[in-house]
């Protein structure tokens, strides 16, 4: 743990200096039409600064620059071992200015300090240096041909990436982005959410210190609804990535198809199982897994187990251990290292959740723990972590995406009854179940149609494996080797011998 306390990070709160501006072709630049809007803290209400609201034309700036910028070679045709260590260098540099950016990160968008500094930080930096490092141990082929042809399988940069990214993993989601796109040589206008663009805005900077050339890394701070769709609708964006809600994701794929067919790869939302047998290994580890999967981050987490499927000859006996487990996980000052449950990103966010809270008491769920908007007098925006019992698949906070700490249990009598509730709803992100019959463990992970199952626990998973959804979550992988396919273009070469 830090031996920071939550005085000094109040201190250096107090002392932070906000960078507002858009990043373009290497400096700091307000947009266009000079327009702002406010950055206001969830953790206590307070004005943070003043951002660029960019629009159309900060996209076409932004879109002609990073074009030059490729077409120049300066990055995209440097030597890839050139490339793998300036981007470990872009890693290290995030590393050193850890508690700055996680500090930022806590500020804009209310997560816990200990969580931004300990998982956002070094998982961002992590995802920048595990794809730099790949980048000269990747080779491409050659196809069996005919003995007087030589085929070539190569893989190029597509050119010009827009990524645009959500909320609650701001710097993370960002990286994982970035990590795989500017490795393999592409230029890339990011644009963050306008409930958290300060850190993406700060690391442009520091991608220049590192070595990265002006104009291959652009950040484009704004609206969805202005320069989110001015990049979509792009015809000069070779791929759009994105992480964020399945309806946004949808709009993304109709920019495409009213523009250039740009490619789109989409991490969306979900709506995750996670199924508890009676013959779990270890009920207790169930329980505080069951409790952190809908706690942590405030439960602004696309893989959040927002639904407990538990077997009902042991759900009474289950129930109370994670209403007890959940108690560990109360909402506190994000700044105080101690916390594990922050604010939630902004009041629209709160009121969401809050409303779910309550078409979960009107659709006859029984409320057994939390419920309740608490620390009010603060000025953030603070929801209790919260427990309904006695769900049916078929309410409203069952099917739907809260994004909140709200956990919905679910009871089942048998196998083939809980994958049925497990695969009923549009998204297909994650899963988990608990078994130690290692036959239904196998064949239950098999039957689900989710793009990560865990068994015995709730999310895990590093750099080395994909992750991604099923159905409505998404389409193509993050993280990983295969997350290389969504920033390539791959070219068959034939010469005549
Ligand atoms: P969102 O879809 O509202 O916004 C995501 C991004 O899209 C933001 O930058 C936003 O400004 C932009 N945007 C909004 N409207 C746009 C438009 N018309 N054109 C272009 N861009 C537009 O999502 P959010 O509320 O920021 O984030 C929460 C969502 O993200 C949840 O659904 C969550 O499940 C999902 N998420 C998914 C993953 C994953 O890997 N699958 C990870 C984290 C979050």
């Amino acid at each position: 743990m830090t031996t920071l306390t939550r005085a000094d990070w109040e201190q250096r709160a107090r002392d932070l200096k906000i960078e507002g501006r858009a990043f373009l072709n290497g400096e700091y630049t307000d947009a266009v039409s000079g327009e702002t809007f406010e950055c206001i803290s969830p953790v206590d209400g307070r004005l943070l600064g003043k951002i660029a609201s960019c629009d159309a034309a900060d996209a076409d700036r932004a879109v002609e620059n990073a074009r030059a910028t490729f077409n120049s070679g300066v990055w995209s045709r440097l030597a890839p071992t050139k490339r793998k260590a300036t981007m470990i260098r872009f890693a290290s540099l995030l590393k050193q200015h850890a508690e700055e950016l996680a500090l930022l990160e806590t500020l804009d968008m209310g997560k816990p300090i200990s969580d931004s500094l300990y998982i956002d930080v070094p998982g961002a930096a992590q995802a920048l240096s595990w794809s730099g490092e790949a980048i000269d141990k990747i080779y491409d082929e050659v196809a069996a041909t005919p003995h007087d042809q030589l085929g070539l399988v190569t893989r190029e940069p597509v050119g010009v990436v827009g990524a645009i990214v959500p909320w609650n993993f701001p710097l993370m989601m960002a990286c994982w982005k970035l990590g795989p796109a500017l490795s393999t040589g592409n230029s890339v206008i990011l644009k963050p959410s306008e409930k958290s663009p300060l850190t993406a805005i700060r690391i442009a900077a520091l991608a220049i210190e590192a070595g990265i050339p002006k104009g291959v890394l652009n950040v484009l701070p704004g609206y969805g609804h202005t320069v989110g769709k001015a990049l979509g609708l792009h015809n000069d964006v070779d791929t759009l990535v994105f992480t964020g809600s399945t309806k946004i994701a949808k709009q993304l794929m109709v920019y495409a198809g009213e523009s250039n067919m740009k490619r789109v790869w989409l991490e969306a939302g979900g709506k995750s199982p996670n199924i508890v047998f009676a013959d779990a290994p270890d009920l207790q580890a169930a329980a505080e897994s069951a409790a952190s999967a809908i706690a942590f981050n405030q439960g602004e987490v696309c893989t959040a187990g927002s639904r407990l499927l538990v077997e009902r000859s042991i759900k009474d006996k289950f129930l109370p251990m994670v209403i007890e487990a959940l108690k560990a996980w109360r909402p506190g000052n994000p700044l105080d290292p101690a916390t594990n449950v922050g604010a939630l990103v902004d009041t629209q966010q709160m009121n969401t959740v809050l409303s779910y809270i309550e078409s979960g008491h009107s659709d006859g769920a029984k409320l057994v723990a939390g419920g309740k908007r608490i620390l009010q007098e603060t000025g953030g925006t603070y929801v209790e972590p919260t427990i309904f019992d006695g769900v049916s698949n078929a309410m409203k906070i069952a099917q739907e995406e809260i994004f909140g700490p709200v956990l919905s249990v679910i009871a089942f009598d048998s196998a083939e009854e809980a994958i049925q509730i497990a695969n009923d709803t549009p998204y297909g992100l994650a899963a988990a179940v608990w078994t130690q019959d290692i036959s239904k463990a196998h064949l239950t992970a098999k039957a689900l149609r989710a793009g990560s199952v865990w068994v015995n626990q709730y999310d895990g998973g590093d750099m080395t494996a994909p992750f991604g959804g099923f159905k409505q979550s998404g389409n193509g992988r993050d993280k990983s080797l295969h997350a290389f396919d969504k920033y390539t273009e791959l070219k068959a070469t034939w010469i005549k011998l």
